[in-house]
């Protein structure tokens, strides 16, 4: 029943592209479901060197409008279009995103194939489905600005077969049911799932700053994720950059780990005047050591939290 949680990086600059990293982009893949979140331009060609199904549910999260967190959004709908794409997608992010899709997408006549169901962006829970729920927050940074968590609705406990025979509960469709969650009925009574199962276990946590400066209130926001994909702009002796410019340092986004008390820390979003990100690596280990610099390309999976 378990399925995998894969995060990949299609673009770990910041607002410039270097030879190697492209404009911020960051899919997680779920059962045929796909979240991107934050859409620079260069996303397509990522997508198809990741082999990324564009026809399956998509959801894309938007975190502010800065051309390079939104620039490749337009020409990925055109592609999906030309894919004759039918299903509708979800695209959350605020309220001027959807002007400026609406405007562009006329002025270039591009004619959708598929419904776009716009959410405008707010604090608190954004979007559910029945798998999973998307909770924003406010971000600090120059313009209107949002983090985000994904997170899997709890799964259902441990079944316990030995109770479920107990019950006089025939093994086959009936336990199926019940390891669903669902309540069945035999020979006249009723067995409830927690009849036979253990309690209902977390399903996974991934947070996403977008760009921001650290605050108290989002190491509440990202307590407890099973990752942390976090702004890392500069490095510690860049502090007055990312201070002036609204962004953190990998120092800083290690902090607001460790106080999170996440299980693991991702850092992306580099600015270009580096050419290797080994040291804001190092710098942010010493803090926290469960943390990885992303490059393009990088997938994580992310595990079950235990117990
Ligand atoms: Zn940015």
């Amino acid at each position: 029943m378990a399925s995998k949680l894969l995060v990949t990086f299609l673009g770990t600059s910041s607002a410039a592209p270097t030879k190697d990293r492209g404009l911020p982009a960051i899919v997680l893949r779920r059962e045929g479901h796909v979240i991107l979140m934050d859409c620079g331009e260069g996303v397509q060609r990522q997508v198809l060197a990741q082999s990324i199904g564009l026809g399956k549910d998509m959801t894309i999260l938007v975190t502010h409008l800065h051309g390079d967190h939104v620039s490749g959004l337009l020409g990925l709908l055109q592609t999906m279009s030309l894919a004759q794409r039918r299903k509708a997608v979800d695209i959350v992010g605020p309220r001027k995103l959807f002007r400026w899709l609406e405007v562009t997408s006329d002025l270039l006549h591009i004619g959708l194939t598929f419904q776009i169901r716009f959410i405008p962006v707010k604090p608190g829970v954004v979007l559910r489905t029945p798998e999973f729920r998307v909770r924003a927050a406010r971000a600090s940074h120059s313009v209107e600005a949002y983090s985000f968590v994904v997170e899997e609705n709890p799964r259902p406990g441990v079944f316990h077969p030995e109770k479920a025979k107990a019950l006089g509960v025939p093994e086959g469709r009936l336990w199926s049911s019940l390891q669903r969650g669902r309540s069945v009925v035999v020979r006249g009574s009723k067995v409830s799932p927690p009849e036979v199962t253990g309690p209902r276990r977390p399903g996974r946590k991934v947070g996403y700053s977008g760009d921001t400066r650290p605050s108290a209130a989002l190491a509440r926001f990202f307590s407890g994720c099973d990752l942390l994909i976090f702004d890392s702009t500069f490095r510690q002796e860049d502090l007055d950059k990312a201070v002036e410019r609204k962004h953190s340092t990998s120092v800083e986004a290690a902090t607001l780990a460790k106080k999170a008390k996440v299980a693991r820390l991702a850092l992306t979003h580099f600015s270009a005047r580096y050419t290797t990100t080994r040291q804001l690596e190092s710098e942010a280990r010493k803090i926290f050591p469960k943390t990885v610099a992303a490059h393009d390309g990088l997938t994580l999976e992310v595990p079950y939290p235990p117990g």
